[in-house]
């Protein structure tokens, strides 16, 4: 790609950009408003730009990189994109529709080098970051869809929780926050987005500095580091104990509930024994920690995991309760669909190369 993406660049750069080549900073706020609200493809749409700003956007930058691979659509009006990035890499965006809005899941690498045991990206191995503008692109093609589908309602709620580790993407991922958190443009609120990490507790530190305020949420699945290096084996690198403490650091700087992911797995992870783990483990941090648990989506290539027994997980809930933690059990969404974080990604590939080899 000859062009940098628009979508990459934030306000304040675009400002000093236009500043550096003779404009007014205050065209940088229409171009944007353009862009993000009006939603335009080509800067020549820009009715009230001047020509000269036109041209000089034209010539360094482009508005679309992402083209649409496939979709699939839920009954329950959840939308799954794979896109095409330039490079032919592809990618998945998913659209939830809740009964508090409409929020996005976007990716942040093209595969995963994290390697959790029960995740089907976790078997794509990392071939690159995405750019910031790849990122904030993905928001707006999901935007564009909702035009096409003539609805009204806006993405209100981001969750940066796709492929990828967000925090080892870190400088794009800060880029992205700061883009969709822009009022002139998306307007989407700190509250209303969530970034999940597997627990890389020093980038967690870093996070908590850049004062972004937005919630955080940690794929903890296990409430001891001899069950959790079983199933993440980032927790060989990162010990419960070493995210127990990056986590008070972020409660102390940031005004945001922490959420801790469980996914419950059955036999694995989902004992009441467990249960009482974790509500130990939570200790003296009960008012600002939220436990999501999360019911496990069989993938094909992990077949060593299940889904716990309605039971077991109702059993598990209690405890948390009962010890008086927050607790929430995530909703699921596009069951009927390739729902699993990766598995629409992973099984177009797979039926790429047996096409190409067939
Ligand atoms: S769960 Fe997330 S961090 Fe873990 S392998 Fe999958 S994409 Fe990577």
């Amino acid at each position: 790609m000859n062009k940098a993406s628009f979508y990459g660049l934030t306000l304040n750069q675009l400002e000093t950009w236009l500043i550096e080549r003779g404009h007014k900073k205050s065209r940088a706020v229409q171009v944007w408003q353009w862009v993000y609200r009006k939603r335009v493809m080509y800067f020549s749409e820009m009715t009230d730009v001047n020509k000269e700003c036109i041209q000089l956007l034209a010539d360094h930058f482009v508005i679309e990189t992402l083209k649409e691979h496939c979709r699939q659509e839920a009954a329950d009006g959840t939308v799954k994109f794979l896109f095409q990035l330039f490079d032919g890499n592809l990618i998945e965006t998913v659209l939830m529709r809740n009964k508090f809005g409409l929020s996005v899941c976007v990716t942040t690498q093209v595969g995963c080098n994290i390697g959790c045991s029960f995740c089907a990206s976790g078997l794509l191995k990392k071939k690159r970051d995405l750019s910031s503008g790849e990122i904030v692109e993905q928001i707006m093609k999901v935007e564009q869809y909702l035009d096409q589908e003539n609805q009204e309602e806006r993405v209100s709620h981001v969750v940066v929780m796709g492929i990828g580790e967000p925090l080892d993407n870190f400088g794009n991922l800060i880029d992205f926050l700061l883009i969709i958190k822009e009022h002139n443009g998306l307007a989407i609120a700190a509250r209303r987005i969530t970034v999940s990490t597997s627990g890389l507790a020093d980038r967690i530190v870093e996070f908590a500095d850049t004062n972004l305020q937005v919630n955080l949420a940690i794929s903890l699945h296990a409430p001891n580091n001899e069950l959790r290096s079983r199933i993440m084996k980032i927790n060989r690198v990162f010990s419960i104990e070493q995210i127990m403490q990056a986590v008070d650091y972020y409660l102390a700087k940031n005004n945001r509930r922490i959420t801790l992911e469980y996914i419950l797995l059955k036999d694995m992870n989902d004992s009441s024994q467990h249960a009482l783990e974790l509500a130990e483990l939570i200790g003296d941090k009960k008012k600002s920690v939220n436990v999501n648990l999360i019911p496990y989506n069989p993938v094909d290539e992990h077949s060593q995991y299940q889904r716990s027994e309605l039971e077991a997980m109702r059993t598990f809930y209690d405890i948390l309760k009962k010890n008086g933690i927050h607790c929430s059990k995530r909703l699921e969404h596009g069951t009927d669909i390739d729902a699993a974080c990766g598995q629409l990604r992973s099984k177009q590939i797979k039926e790429a190369r047996q096409n190409n080899h067939g």
